[in-house]
């Protein structure tokens, strides 16, 4: 090739590279949009769901995350979201599939499961965490049937039935105070007797008549029929309810990149609050990291981190 030609192509090949890719569009992903974009880097964000906004959505009401004191999941995340479309942040739907380190333009070259290639100088992985599977009969095949993750986008279709959250996390605790409010009974299952949830609400759930707390005890099969019937429990007893909601804890959504930085024995990726890894150019943010608190607040904190760290990792190039 030309000297001349190839130094075009060169050049508008740069030109395409964004400065940040950003994986994820929950409240990491979006706070280090925001500040990437303040830090007049290029980014691109890549979202597994058309205007999502991670697991925040889930949340019936948020009451630790400063000057935002009660406000719902869900609307939280479209201000989160609605700030990052302030700064004309572009978002992009896809799965990303695969990621390669190119030595040719000295960056990421990501493949979508939708078949687009995006090239960015530096990626921000904040792709969150996805819902644990109890791993009992009935889970799998009474799936949207009875058996749901999330209790705030389809508690009310029990409106006056009896449900089991299954559980002994924050989740499992808000999820069952939320239901409380719409279901006839709720049945709170946990395996062991001590809870990690907040002992404020596990204290208001102690309060409520119609919540009963099953502590020590394992679930073993969901039974139905066409829909749920009744869940039973590994001591022989049986509840008779509609739904089970299971709350027992996430997965971190590293599939695609434990190849290429390190994980810890749980599956999170390596990194500090600077969000490096143990590969240049590859940050990561939110849920998806090793810490030690999971929570919105710490997630916008790691996402603004991420950018910063991605910028002087840009500027030192
Ligand atoms: P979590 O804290 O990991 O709790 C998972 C719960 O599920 C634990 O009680 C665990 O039991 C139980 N569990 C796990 N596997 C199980 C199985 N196979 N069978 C039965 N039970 C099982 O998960 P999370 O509640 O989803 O919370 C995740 C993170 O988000 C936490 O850091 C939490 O604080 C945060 N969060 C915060 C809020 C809030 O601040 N309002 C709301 C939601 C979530 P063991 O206790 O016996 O291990």
């Amino acid at each position: 090739m030309q000297g001349e030609t190839k130094n075009i192509i060169q050049e508008e090949s740069a030109k395409r590279t964004l400065d940040v890719l950003v994986v994820g569009s929950g409240p990491a992903g979006l706070s280090a949009a925001v500040y990437a974009k303040r830090a007049s880097m290029s980014v691109k964000v890549v979202e597994k769901m058309y205007m999502g906004t991670g697991q925040v959505a889930e949340s019936g009401r948020v009451d630790n995350y400063l000057g935002l004191p009660g406000m719902n999941g869900y609307e939280m995340g479209e201000v989160f979201r609605s700030h990052a479309q302030e700064f004309d942040v572009p978002f992009l739907e896809g799965e990303v599939c695969r990621f390669e380190k190119s030595r040719d333009c000295d960056c990421w070259i990501v493949k979508l499961s939708n078949g687009e290639v995006q090239k960015a100088r530096a990626i921000i992985y904040a792709a969150g965490a996805k819902h644990r599977h109890l791993g009992v009969p009935g889970e799998e095949e009474f799936g949207g049937r009875g058996v749901s993750y999330c209790a705030v986008c389809d508690g009310a279709f029990y409106r006056g039935k009896s449900v089991v959250v299954a559980g002994g996390g924050d989740t499992a605790l808000d999820d069952a105070l939320y239901l409380s409010e719409l279901c006839e009974k709720v049945y709170l299952v946990h395996r062991r007797d001590k809870f990690r949830g907040a002992a404020a609400t596990l204290e208001k759930l102690r309060q409520k008549e119609n919540v009963e707390i099953i502590t020590s005890a394992v679930i073993k099969e969901i039974l139905g029929d066409k829909r749920v019937q009744s869940v039973a429990l590994a001591d022989g007893r049986c509840l008779a309810v509609s739904g089970i909601f299971i709350a027992v804890g996430m997965i971190p959504e590293t599939e695609c990149v434990k190849e290429i930085v390190a994980l810890d024995e749980s599956g999170y990726i390596v990194a500090d609050e600077t969000g490096r890894t143990n590969k240049d150019g590859f940050f990561a943010a939110g849920d998806v990291r090793t810490k030690q608190l999971r929570q919105v607040i710490t997630a916008v904190s790691d996402g603004a981190n991420a950018a910063i760290s991605a910028a002087e990792y840009l500027r030192n190039k």
